[in-house]
């Protein structure tokens, strides 16, 4: 009975464990710093000057059930892993601007609709003093039936006081995405079959030369893709790139 007692009290420990949250990660910009929460899969909330964003809240209320609420909400495409209805009508999203683009805003309830901006790949927008650019995520070759077709999502580049954050969301390695210039920290998609693989990823990633690149939104139809893979590609590239492995999957495969 003790036996089985333990057996229960491990589990229960291990389920509450995998529910946790990775650390947050402190990014110093001239302006305090940017907190990085890693959250799941695409999503991420950045707090920078006592402001919090979310960018594709997705993966249920319960984990962003310790973060703050959020001031900003950037989505970047329509699909289910980004645009996550459920999640952001089970959490306090009301009082959020959201930054998307149309086919996004098209599909918000009312409330968030109804003080959405709209932005279109090249579009700029300025909220909580940071300058939010959206920027093409899209699959190669281009075509209107492909899983991301070319205008349709926005991956973004925010200026956070002195430092620029790249947001991928769903795309291959195009050139839109490969003469990005002075990135200081990228989030960069791997999975497939809807984005690219590490080997595309990797090669990207040393063309445009972030200073920090997180590996986010790895999880594919064959599993999680082998990040550490990627990170070995991008260190055999010599770039001065620091490569930051970090648990995007804290629930249960
Ligand atoms: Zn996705």
């Amino acid at each position: 009975m003790k036996k089985i007692l333990l057996l229960l009290l491990s589990f229960c420990c291990t389920a509450a464990w995998a529910q946790k949250l990775a650390p947050a990660d402190r990014i110093k910009t001239e302006k305090g710093d940017l907190t990085v929460q890693p959250v799941t899969h695409g999503t991420v909330v950045l707090q920078w000057n006592n402001k919090t964003i979310w960018v594709d809240p997705y993966g249920g209320a319960a984990l962003f059930s310790g973060l703050a609420q959020p001031d900003l909400i950037l989505v970047t495409d329509i699909h289910p892993d980004h645009l996550d209805l459920k999640t952001l009508e089970a959490l306090p999203t009301a009082q959020a601007t959201v930054v998307a683009p149309q086919a996004v805003v098209d599909k918000l309830p009312a409330a968030l609709k109804s003080k959405a901006v709209v932005l279109k790949n090249g579009d700029k927008t300025r909220q909580l003093d940071i300058d939010i650019t959206a920027v093409p995520m899209y699959n190669l070759p281009q075509a209107p039936d492909a899983m991301h077709p070319k205008g349709r999502g926005n991956g973004y580049v925010l200026r956070v006081g002195n430092k620029n954050v790249y947001l991928s969301g769903d795309t291959e390695d195009i050139p839109e995405m490969r003469s990005l210039k002075n990135i200081d920290v990228a989030f960069v998609c791997m999975n497939l079959p809807y984005t690219m693989d590490i080997e595309q990823a990797a090669s990207a990633v040393l063309d445009f030369k972030p200073r920090i690149v997180y590996p986010y939104h790895y999880r594919g139809q064959g599993g999680l893709s082998d990040v550490n893979a990627f990170k070995a590609k991008v260190d055999a590239g010599k770039k001065a790139i620091e490569v930051r492995l970090r648990q995007w999957y804290p629930t249960a495969q």
